[in-house]
């Protein structure tokens, strides 16, 4: 087995769990938050400032190397984690998300999913045999069976085919699978909205034995209350043994609601999409430093932040820095962002250890000015 899930406690308050994944190339601390590397880089960081924030582990895109530079380039550079010299683990998802949201023309049969590129407009084909080759090149350390995210909203019918597709084609992957020592790979649970389809989903997929199991599908447009029934109803028929990921999820309250659901590793590329327009998450809330109230401004972007943005840089800097489009103001919203929410899930963490999530939610929440309901950033 590549990777190893480790159960710490489980908070008496809440019923969220801390634990450790032990992977080749490192352990990860859970609930974890994964920044997205999607071109093989988190944009405008470097390993090291990922490191400097205690990142313990990136996702990276398989659709997105597979079309530049291609997967044989990253396996000739000795693999991802050489390629972009990140030591640290790396998973990598399936590509299936990024062929039904991105690419034109897609046309999905049982075999696999035809597309045209939506950089060059060039034909290309996924399965999930490709999507297993493709990840074996990568050498990421978490790798994901390939699978179709239906749309919200989706027809029952509709769902209820593409997830039992879905699973024929996690059974593919898992015979195509060729370095199950050193890459663990990971089914995603479908099933839409429907907490039938989910429960046939989990039911369906558990009996395969992956070394660990994704909640897909959700964060796609749906009401939170909704997010969180389906989480409900699917997270306890997970194997309490293995890691569980939530894929496509970063706002502060999810990531919350999320832990306390029993999730334990999450991802999204929000914190890096809003730092380059300027908006960025504090403890008081969302703040939007292009705003003219920051142009004299000299304190820091968030007085209770420890990061190196927010050490060394005032408001009415960054402000200026944004307006005038120079990268120096993105790198340092960015670094903010993401060590905004690295430090959330510490703090999540040790509200875990210490048996009070429910008190800490209570008190984020009020703090960031969220209530039931709101966008949640
Ligand atoms: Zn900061």
């Amino acid at each position: 087995m590549a990777i190893k899930y480790e159960l710490i406690k489980t908070c008496k308050q809440s019923g969220a769990r801390l634990g450790r994944i032990h992977t080749p190339h490192g352990v990860i601390d859970s609930p974890a938050f994964m920044p997205v590397g999607t071109q093989a880089t988190v944009k405008t960081m470097s390993p090291e400032e990922l490191k400097m924030m205690d990142a313990h582990i990136i996702l990276s895109n398989t659709y997105h190397l597979f079309i530049r530079p291609g997967h044989e380039i990253v396996r000739k550079a000795g693999g991802l984690h050489k390629f972009m010299n990140w030591d640290r683990p790396i998973l990598t998802d399936s590509g299936g998300f990024q062929v039904f949201s991105l690419s034109n023309m897609r046309k999905i049969k049982e075999e696999g999913v035809e597309f045209r590129s939506h950089l060059n407009g060039d034909k290309l084909f996924l399965s999930p045999e490709k999507a297993m080759e493709i990840q074996n090149a990568l050498g990421s350390d978490i790798m994901m069976a390939f699978d179709e995210c239906a749309p919200y909203p989706a027809e029952y019918d509709y769902v209820k085919k593409s997830l039992e597709r879905t699973t024929r084609w996690a059974e593919r992957c898992l015979q195509a699978h060729a370095r199950p020592q050193d890459q663990a790979l990971f089914a995603i649970v479908q099933g839409g909205m429907y907490e039938d389809l989910r429960r046939q989903s989990a039911t369906d997929l558990t009996s395969m034995d992956f070394p660990g199991y994704a909640i897909g599908g959700l964060s796609v447009g749906e009401p939170k209350d909704l997010m969180n029934k389906m989480l409900e109803s699917t997270v306890p028929l997970l194997p309490a043994g293995k890691p569980r990921y939530l894929m496509g999820v970063g706002s502060p309250d999810a990531l919350i609601d999320g832990s306390i659901r029993g999730i334990d590793m999450f991802d999204c590329v929000l914190p890096t999409r809003i730092a380059r327009n300027g908006t960025t998450m504090t403890s008081s809330g969302r703040l939007v430093i292009r705003n003219a109230k920051f142009a004299e401004d000299f304190g820091p972007l968030d007085p209770e932040c420890s990061c190196y943005t927010c050490k060394n840089y005032s408001r009415a800097y960054i402000r200026h820095l944004i307006k005038a489009d120079e990268t120096f103001g993105i790198r340092l919203t960015t670094y903010h962002n993401l060590h905004f929410l690295l430090q959330l899930m510490r703090d999540v963490r040790q509200a875990i250890m210490e048996d009070r999530l429910l008190d800490f939610r209570q008190d984020f929440f009020t703090k960031y000015g969220l209530f039931e309901g709101s966008r949640g950033f």
